[in-house]
Order: structure tokens, then C-alpha cells, then sequence
């Protein structure tokens, strides 16, 4: 079984379709880690195109905010902003689709939360350091994990207490040969390591086998719509330089 894997979509329809296109008749079930909505123009129309695929999804902080679950002062004036148009622009179905997303799921030998195994909704793994103390906080061989919206894999150095980084290397698979590692497919609508294209990853069950995957998109088009909805200029802004 071949599970595609995404995360971070941020209501931005025109990259979602532009992945499902690219990697169609590939995959089986998709394994989506949260932030389906938030900065982007079109959080319904991604909402119902997920729940159009075989899928589980997670719960991201996004999806929180556009629920008021969380506070949205503590975000940037900028994301507060667009979590606030989310909210009002949400149909009533599509709030609860978004309210009945699970925050962890285990799945044979995989952890999978937005975050962090740690702090599911809200921990950025960004350094070797914090994957490390996160090992601690799951139990299977892999953990996937969102949120950072940057592509990349954390492995347990085994008996050290460290974890090491290894950068994605697209379109090549990468093996699960039982090491425990902290997977993160990086970000469908908006990428922040300095590339724009849209991040997913295809996960081979039997063999073992991950790939990461990189794929350019109408980044225009999506602007366009941002412009329209006059959603803040920065993030409309920022999609272009993958920031
Ligand atoms: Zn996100």
C-alpha cells in the first residue's frame, strides 16, 4: 500500500490540485498532517476536496484558530488576520469536518501529529536538538510530522540521546531500515526553505521506502484570489520567495 503523505495545505487549492495531479493512480490513502486551512484563499474548497479522497486527517494550530479553540492574539498581526477571514469564511460542514479532526494517530509501525509527538498542535521541530527529546514522546519506529513547512529527516542516534538531520533528497527513496526517525514532508501551500514549490512525500508500506517530492505551481493564480479576498500582502507575498 502506497499512503501519500501531506501536510500544511493552508487553504491553498490551486498547489493542492496542481500535487494530486502530479502523483494521481500512485497512492491509496493519503495521510494529511493538519493545517488543511489558514493564509489561504480557498479553505472550503480545500476541506471538501480532501474529504473527496480515501484519507485521515489531523488537526493543525490553524485549524484551531479558524475553530477559536486557541487565541488568536497570539499569532502574528498578519496571521490573525487571515485566521479571522477563515473563520467567517468557513461553511458551518466544513467547521465540523475541521472540529472532529483527531490531534495524534498511531498506525502501525507510524506516529503521526501536526507539531510534535511533545506537543502535538504547537512544538516546531526545527533543530536536531528538539527532535532528540522528542524521540522520548513516541513509541513506534517513525513519527511524521507538519508544521515547520520545511522537507526533512530526523534520525535517533542510537544510545547518544542525539538525532541527526539529513536533507530531503526529491524523487529518490529514502529507507526505513528501522532506525527511528522524525519525518516531515513539508509544506503543499506554503513552503518556508527558501523553495516556493509544493512539498509532499509518497510513503511505500511494504518496502519501507519514503520519498520526498518537490512540484512547481500556478503561484499566480493563487495570489490572484489572495488580492481579491484582500488577504494581508505579506503572505500573499511570501509564497513566491518559499518563505
Ligand atoms: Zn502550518
Amino acid at each position: 500500500m502506497r499512503i501519500l503523505v501531506i501536510s500544511d495545505i493552508h487553504a491553498n487549492l490551486t498547489a493542492f490540485e496542481t500535487v494530486l495531479k502530479d502523483c494521481r493512480g500512485e497512492w491509496d490513502f493519503v495521510w494529511c498532517l493538519g493545517d488543511v486551512v489558514g493564509y489561504g484563499p480557498d479553505p472550503n474548497e480545500c476541506v471538501e476536496r480532501l474529504q473527496e479522497l480515501p484519507m485521515l486527517c489531523l488537526a493543525g494550530n490553524h485549524d484551531w484558530a479558524a475553530l477559536e479553540r486557541l487565541d488568536v492574539r497570539t499569532f502574528n498581526p498578519d496571521a490573525r488576520r487571515a485566521a479571522e477571514w477563515t473563520r467567517d469564511t468557513l461553511t458551518p460542514e466544513n467547521t465540523r469536518f475541521l472540529e472532529d479532526l483527531p490531534v495524534t494517530f498511531v498506525i502501525g509501525e507510524y506516529t503521526l501529529v501536526h507539531a510534535s509527538p511533545r506537543e502535538p498542535i504547537w512544538e516546531y521541530i526545527l533543530e536536531p536538538a528538539i527532535a532528540a527529546i522528542n524521540f522520548l514522546h513516541f513509541d513506534t519506529p517513525y513519527c511524521l510530522v507538519g508544521h515547520t513547512h520545511q522537507p526533512v529527516i530526523y534520525s535517533e542516534v542510537n544510545g547518544s540521546g542525539e538525532a541527526r538531520t539529513d536533507a530531503p533528497r526529491y524523487f529518490n527513496w529514502h529507507a526505513l531500515n528501522g532506525n527511528r526517525q522524525i519525518i516531515n514532508p513539508g509544506s503543499i501551500g506554503q513552503p518556508r526553505d527558501q523553495n516556493p514549490d509544493a512539498a509532499y512525500a509518497i510513503l511505500d508500506l511494504e518496502r519501507g521506502l519514503f520519498e520526498h517530492r518537490r512540484i512547481p505551481y500556478d503561484i499566480r493564480d493563487v495570489q490572484g484570489r489572495m488580492r481579491e479576498y484582500r488577504l494581508p500582502e505579506r503572505l500573499v507575498t511570501r509564497l513566491e520567495h518559499g518563505v
